[in-house]
């Protein structure tokens, strides 16, 4: 049991090792994140003695929960990779170095005033939703540019850069698709030169599709299952549609 994360991690690495070679990258421009939804704490603990230090957490209250059971190990740092409501950002802001999901306005103006408070300020990543599947969150392809263009309004917001899911149980050509619109759509804002803006990270691809995504230039997968075996939560429990977008 103890072997088997660690077992899994070697086989990760080595597949996202191999996808650099493919496509001619340098495997330090891939970054790996463990997503730890449902994870107990055991498995988080084999994963930091196999080495890995950046998790992602989808839900305020699993992060709460988790965060000072891990405190211990100073070397790990925490991202929030799910659906952010704008009354958990709170919580949020405190725990983690960067939010992935950061996808309309409210939510930044939400992240600005309750950082202003805390006098800080926060790397986050704009979410796009590439597949325009409607059970994923994330703005809408055409939005992104305003919408960046408003974030970069808000001085404690680094926007760092640009996060997707891929189309989910797809084709390796539907999936492609996808993260090269998340790439095109990184070009286009560097050309703006927002201020605070600087697109360096696109945060893409999962179990399924991180190959790839990383040869379709992903700077930085995360990967749950792969590493940690089957949840046994469904995803529609963390991406629902369902859930009113500004609670
Ligand atoms: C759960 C989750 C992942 C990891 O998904 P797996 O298919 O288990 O690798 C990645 N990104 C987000 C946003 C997630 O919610």
């Amino acid at each position: 049991m103890s072997h088997l994360v660690e077992a899994n991690l070697r086989t990760v690495r080595r597949q996202m090792e191999l996808a650099c070679q493919a496509s001619g990258r340098q495997i330090e421009d891939v970054q790996l994140l463990l997503a730890t939804k449902t994870v107990p704490l055991e498995k988080l603990q084999m994963a930091i003695q196999a080495g890995e230090t950046l998790f992602g957490e989808n839900k305020a209250q699993e992060l709460r929960d988790k965060f000072p059971l891990m405190q211990q190990y100073d070397q790990v740092e925490w991202h929030f990779i799910g659906h952010l409501q704008t009354n958990k950002v709170k919580d949020v802001v405190k725990y983690v170095t960067l939010i992935h999901s950061v996808d309309r306005l409210k939510l930044g103006q939400a992240l600005h005033h309750q950082l202003v408070k805390a006098n800080k300020t926060m790397d986050i990543l704009v979410q796009i939703n590439t597949s325009y599947e409607e059970s994923k969150f994330g703005a809408p392809p055409e939005a992104v540019l305003e919408l960046v263009e408003q974030l970069s309004q808000f001085e404690t917001l680094n926007v760092k850069g640009l996060m997707t899911i891929g189309k989910l149980n797809a084709t390796n050509d539907e999936t492609r698709h996808c993260f090269r619109l998340l790439k095109s759509i990184q070009t286009q804002i560097r050309e703006k030169q927002f201020p605070r803006v600087e697109m360096s990270v696109l945060s893409m691809g999962m179990s399924g599709d991180f190959q790839v995504a990383i040869e379709e230039g992903a700077t930085l997968i995360r990967v749950g299952t792969s590493v940690f075996g089957p949840r046994y939560l469904p995803d529609s429990y963390y991406w629902n549609e369902n859930m009113r977008q500004d609670e």
